[in-house]
């Protein structure tokens, strides 16, 4: 007997050849009937006997092609209709509610052969794609995710292209991007004066300037990259003259895993990483002996590799055939370049030539960075290849929101019902340009999610231009969130946990609600609320920010607490950089508490212990002196030093006499490795008395570790195995550990707050 049966399809399932692989699932199974895209997903109808529907929806549920991602499937009987054949249905516009855009894919497999076949008709195309691969969120204009509705509209497809778009059975059936030599976008190369460079290659030609050692700007997928040889010292040198860009490490992309494998040491989770179809940059440590440019990563064996994941970036690898500086087009802080005229007007003076091409980037995204921590992949920046796949969340929202994220590292969520989506890597929230970046991201997600907020999270801190821009919209539920608190909630929702849970929140900084600067935060924390059960003695920093470039002060200021004033060995000694007249000034700011405020971030013992080891007095970008104090540790040293503990409300962590044992064992001569090991060793069993000491007092709970003190592996890979036997311990690893991953806490502390407000 003939029945029929609608089923809605949610996840991700457009621009991924859902539609195709549901066609020929229908053939093989003998169903009849069709399927559309919509903007909430795909809906199916089919029509058939009991046992071929049976088989129909049980392979819709375990089979689905890799891409595509079936979040859940919904059954619904309608009448039988007599149908002989499965069709596939054009999209349907509607007003409801939200969308499958996926994430940007790598470059698949197929497509790669295709483009390196010499007999190929992509043979050498950089704009080849496919149902599995190829650009999506950062081209799309509107949803639901469909040709027109990409900045691949204008291009009219050839009768090829067009052929494979329309047949089923084809690879590039419906591939929205689809595109080739003769229908497609085209590459140009551009002289530093915006001339065109005229040859018939522009790639190949590119490659041999980057050969010669110039600096080529090239558009990717998500903005503007600047590249050249990572192998000449005086190249990357200049590169970062011209950028103004000091020491911060630049990522390097590598033809293959062959060639990663010989800069770095990688276990097998990393590799798989490097892979993965969301290419995220991976930080690797490097060997001791790589080829690279030492300016590639100054002073530093933490190195950012990554893989091609557009036939341009495979194209152009395998010309130059070695590893490429592709760091981010930008002037310092200010967001990556996407339009062609913007990268001139702004690259002109770093690059030598730009190879750009006419395919517009809608919507900026940064690369993704990503690392393996305690032996899973932790994503640290989560941008490109990621963005806008949406986070499950364990108990639906009870009205949309948009939370506005953090100051720095800035990222945004908009959430409605059981999914969050946090928006690309915006960068620092400290300029204008920054903020516009910002405000028409939230713009734009907001259409392409079709969510309305009705409640809008912000931080705590009232002179934040997030905090400003929430202010100013018209929603007028608006929820100030504190930064500890967010930081443990967006743990929480990873994990699906509702609290309450043991949080520990370390990081550099947060404004807390007494107004100064948390960061060593041990939170009894609930969705809405939260206990401030402890936290670490405050250092001041003199002259504020200033302490965080220069981190010497907070060295300092940490030996005039430690030994009340007077060191035994002369404060002059430790930074013979440092003019003694600016060391004295220091340390009467100190004395004084002028223009000192006290920060308790765990992240400043880093800084500042690193700095006194390392005679490292200055930072040329947050988190520097940290990740070397970090890099150096000896993995054998099982030392530690004393701490204090003082009771109260909250109870504090002192760690003067950790500060005495350092001192100590620098004068006698004991190796930076085994400190830094010591000290690690400290703050881990500092942290598993703070847990235990919580437990004792609210009962053993959930224990949920965050901040961006805890992309440190040691810590974290220290914290958790030491906990593991009698808590359960959870770290970051889909959402960023570090502020890129506040704005999904913000979201879920502002719902649960509105709950009792509405
Ligand atoms: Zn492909
Ligand atoms: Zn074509
Ligand atoms: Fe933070």
């Amino acid at each position: 007997m003939n029945t029929g049966c609608r089923i809605e399809v949610r996840g991700t399932v457009q621009g991924v050849g859902f539609r195709p692989w549901v066609y020929r699932l229908a053939q093989e199974t003998g169903v009849g009937g069709r399927v559309r895209n919509h903007s909430l997903g795909v809906t199916i109808e089919a029509f058939g006997g009991m046992r071929a529907l049976d088989e129909f929806v049980n392979r819709l549920r375990v089979q689905a092609p890799p891409p595509a991602l079936v979040r859940g499937l919904e059954l619904s009987a309608i009448p039988p209709e007599s149908v002989d054949s499965f069709v596939i249905q054009p999209s349907a516009h509607g007003s409801d509610r939200v969308v499958s855009i996926p994430p940007d894919l790598a470059t698949c497999p197929d497509c790669e052969h295709e483009v390196l076949d010499s007999g190929d008709r992509r043979h050498h195309y950089p704009f080849t794609n496919c149902t599995s691969c190829g650009p999506r969120f950062t081209i799309a204009t509107d949803v639901p995710y469909d040709r027109r509705a990409t900045t691949m509209g204008p291009f009219e497809m050839c009768k090829l292209c067009q052929r494979e778009y329309d047949s089923v059975a084809d690879r590039r059936f419906h591939a929205q991007p689809n595109a080739c030599p003769v229908c497609g976008p085209r590459l140009e190369l551009l002289t530093d004066e915006g001339l065109p460079i005229s040859t018939s290659d522009p790639l190949i030609t590119a490659a041999a300037r980057l050969v010669s050692g110039q600096i080529v700007a090239i558009k990717g997928l998500g903005g503007f990259h600047l590249a050249c040889d990572a192998t000449r010292p005086d190249v990357v040198k200049e590169l970062r003259l011209r950028k103004h860009r000091d020491e911060k490490p630049f990522a390097v992309m590598v033809r293959d895993l062959a060639m990663a494998r010989t800069l770095a040491e990688m276990s097998p989770e990393e590799e798989l990483l490097l892979r993965s179809p969301e290419r995220p940059i991976v930080l690797v440590k490097a060997h001791e002996r790589t080829g690279l440019a030492p300016e590639v990563a100054p002073g530093s064996r933490m190195l950012g590799l990554f893989l091609p994941y557009t036939p341009l970036h495979h194209l152009l690898l395998e010309a130059v055939d070695s590893p490429l500086v592709m760091t981010s087009a930008n002037l310092a802080e200010e967001p990556i370049c996407i339009g062609n005229d913007e990268a001139f007007r702004r690259l002109k003076q770093i690059a030598d030539a730009l190879l750009i091409h006419d395919r517009d980037i809608v919507t900026r995204c940064d690369d993704s960075v990503a690392r393996v921590i305690a032996g899973k992949p932790t994503v640290l920046r989560r941008s490109r290849g990621y963005v806008p796949r949406a986070i499950e969340l364990s108990r639906p929202l009870r009205a949309p929101v948009l939370a506005c994220g953090a100051h720095l590292k800035n990222t945004f969520c908009l959430a409605d019902r059981s999914h969050a989506y946090l928006g690309p890597h915006i960068g620092d929230l400290e300029n204008l340009e920054a903020l516009d970046f910002f405000e028409s991201a939230v713009a734009r997600m907001e259409r392409f999610l079709r969510i309305r907020p009705e409640v809008v999270a912000h931080d705590l801190h009232p002179g934040y231009l997030s905090t400003q821009y929430a202010e100013s919209r018209d929603e007028s539920l608006k929820v100030a969130v504190q930064h500890h608190h967010a930081h443990v909630v967006s743990a929480m929702a990873e994990h699906g946990l509702e609290g309450p849970v043991i949080g520990v929140a370390y990081d550099g900084t947060g404004y807390g609600t007494d107004g100064t600067a948390w960061g060593g935060e041990v939170l009894l924390t609930e969705l809405d609320r939260f206990e401030r059960l402890a936290t670490f003695r405050p250092i001041p920093l003199a002259g504020g920010d200033t302490a965080i470039r220069e981190p010497w002060r907070i060295a300092v200021a940490l030996l005039a607490d430690a030994y009340e004033g007077e060191p035994p060995v002369g404060t002059d000694l430790w930074f013979p950089d440092i003019a003694e007249k600016r060391l004295r000034v220091v340390q009467q700011m100190i004395e004084r508490g002028i223009n000192t405020p006290r920060a308790r971030g765990v992240g400043r013992y880093f800084d500042g212990i690193g700095a006194l080891v390392l005679g490292k007095a200055t930072s040329s970008y947050e988190g520097q002196v940290a990740v070397a104090w970090n890099l150096v540790a000896d993995s054998q040293e099982r030392g530690l030093y004393d701490f204090g503990f003082d009771t109260g409300a909250p109870d504090e962590i002192d760690l003067r006499p950790l500060v005495r044992g350092v001192v100590a064992d620098i004068c006698a001569r004991v190796p930076a490795s085994v400190i830094s090991a010591r000290f690690h060793n400290t703050l881990i069993e500092a942290t598993v008395r703070l847990v235990e000491n919580a437990a004792s007092a609210v009962g053993r709970l959930p224990v949920v570790l965050t901040g961006g003190v805890f992309q440190n592996p040691i810590l974290a890979e220290g914290v958790s195995h030491r906990l593991a036997e009698r808590f359960d311990v959870r770290l970051h690893s889909k959402v960023p550990p570090g502020d890129g991953g506040i704005a999904l806490g913000q979201a879920l502390v502002a719902d649960a707050i509105a709950r009792k407000r509405m």
